[in-house]
């Protein structure tokens, strides 16, 4: 069957991605969004300042997909972008900001000279210089100075850090959310080293309007989705018609089911956000606060590749629990049982032949950008084949 038409419930970098491709291939998409912005948590607008703040906290873009980077290069102008974080820590009673990932310049600046030479050369010798190992394999390293090392990391770096931000320690949390930074045997103190790293020139609302601009596409913003549609016996009304085209839904799917097997739960945030009377207010993009404080981060947004202006704003994120209809959820939880959960829904979905679940709250994953737009660009493919 030739689609004609097509439904994207939501307007952020998946949604608008993946109806971007439709509208080129023919497909007259709506594309639907509760909030009145584009983007979803991409969002970013420009300040009274000038600076380009993003509403819904820090986003990077990083790859090494040239099919992504140059997907999108056809919406934005690059600046290149080397992203820094620095942990702010504690060494005796002096306060101490070392890169992140830990690596090698890291270790200098936290032990006595002498000893750092010690560890540099078992880790070299024991793992190799450019490595890169996840703090939760290194504390289980077979030599025993690896694993003393590592347990000074992990206490420095992750634990505190961690319990804050999730809730969880390390080791209740899947595996991919501690090798997303892992320790890096080298003094290289970018945060990412992906072959492409840069920010769009005039930030990611400008690139998502670029990407939603398109004959093809009907934008309906400020309109919640879940009020329209209705799901029974394997089809799909939309606004009390049967729709039997595609429906790409972005949204949180236990909301689309209307929490039949239970709520999925999410990370939420809340962010405090401050103009600041400077030009500069830390030495780094991102500082972490990995032992104490109760907020995760500061943000500045003039360092985001933004050029420096009169004054800078900051932003503290403040991890919450999230509660549905209260607060927003920003991160799936990757646990077991919440993939579990997870999966239920995913199943019920697939008794809607045209229902596909796309993005980092339908499908229940912690993915970066560049994902996001890689698994849109791969979802194309399987809406054109199976409808
Ligand atoms: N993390 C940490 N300490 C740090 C940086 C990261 O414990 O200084 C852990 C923490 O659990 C965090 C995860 O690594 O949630 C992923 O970090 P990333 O910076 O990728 O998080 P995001 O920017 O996606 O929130």
């Amino acid at each position: 069957m030739k689609v004609r038409r097509a439904l994207v419930i939501g307007a952020g970098l998946s949604g608008a991605t993946v109806a971007r491709l439709l509208a080129e291939n023919d497909v007259n998409v709506t594309v639907i969004d509760k909030r009145n912005t584009i983007g979803g948590n991409a969002y970013d607008k420009v300040d009274e300042n000038g600076v380009t703040v993003q509403v819904y906290g820090p986003h990077i873009f990083h790859t090494n997909y040239k099919e992504v980077y140059d997907f999108l290069a056809r919406f934005t102008e690059w600046v290149p972008y080397k992203h820094k974080v620095l942990a702010s820590l504690k060494k005796k009673h002096e306060k101490k900001l070392v890169p992140v990932p830990f690596n090698l310049t890291s270790l200098f600046e936290m032990y006595p000279e002498k000893e750092a030479e010690a560890i540099k050369q078992i880790l070299t010798e024991e793992i190799g210089y450019g490595k890169k190992v996840p703090i939760l394999a290194l504390k289980k390293h077979e030599d025993e100075r690896v694993r003393k090392f590592a347990d000074f990391v992990y206490k420095n770096i992750f634990y505190i850090y961690t319990l804050k931000q999730w809730g969880f320690a390390p080791e209740e949390l899947g595996d991919e959310v501690m090798g997303r930074v892992p320790v890096y045997i080298s003094e290289d103190d970018g945060y990412f080293t992906d072959t492409y790293q840069c920010m769009p020139k005039f930030g990611f609302t400008e690139m998502i309007k670029n990407m939603l601009n398109h004959p093809k596409i009907y934008l309906s913003l400020g309109k919640d989705a879940n009020k329209m549609l209705y799901l029974s016996d394997n089809k799909i009304y939309f606004n009390g018609t049967e729709f039997d085209e595609p429906i790409i839904f972005t949204g949180c799917v236990d909301e689309l089911f209307e929490y039949k097997y239970g709520v999925l739960p999410y990370r939420s945030l809340k962010f405090k956000f401050k103009t600041v009377n400077a030009k500069s207010f830390q030495p780094a993009a991102v500082v972490n606060y990995t032992v104490n404080k109760k907020y995760t981060r500061i943000s500045e947004f003039t360092k985001f590749a933004c050029p420096e202006k009169e004054k800078t704003v900051i932003v503290k994120e403040y991890p919450k629990t999230y509660k549905k209809d209260k607060n927003i959820p920003y991160y799936p939880i990757p646990r077991k049982e919440n993939e579990l959960l997870h999966k239920k829904y995913a199943e019920e979905a697939k008794n809607f032949p045209n229902l596909f679940l796309l993005g980092r709250l339908a499908e229940y994953k912690y993915v970066n950008m560049d994902v996001a737009v890689k698994n849109a660009m791969a979802l194309l493919d399987k809406v054109l084949e199976e409808m």
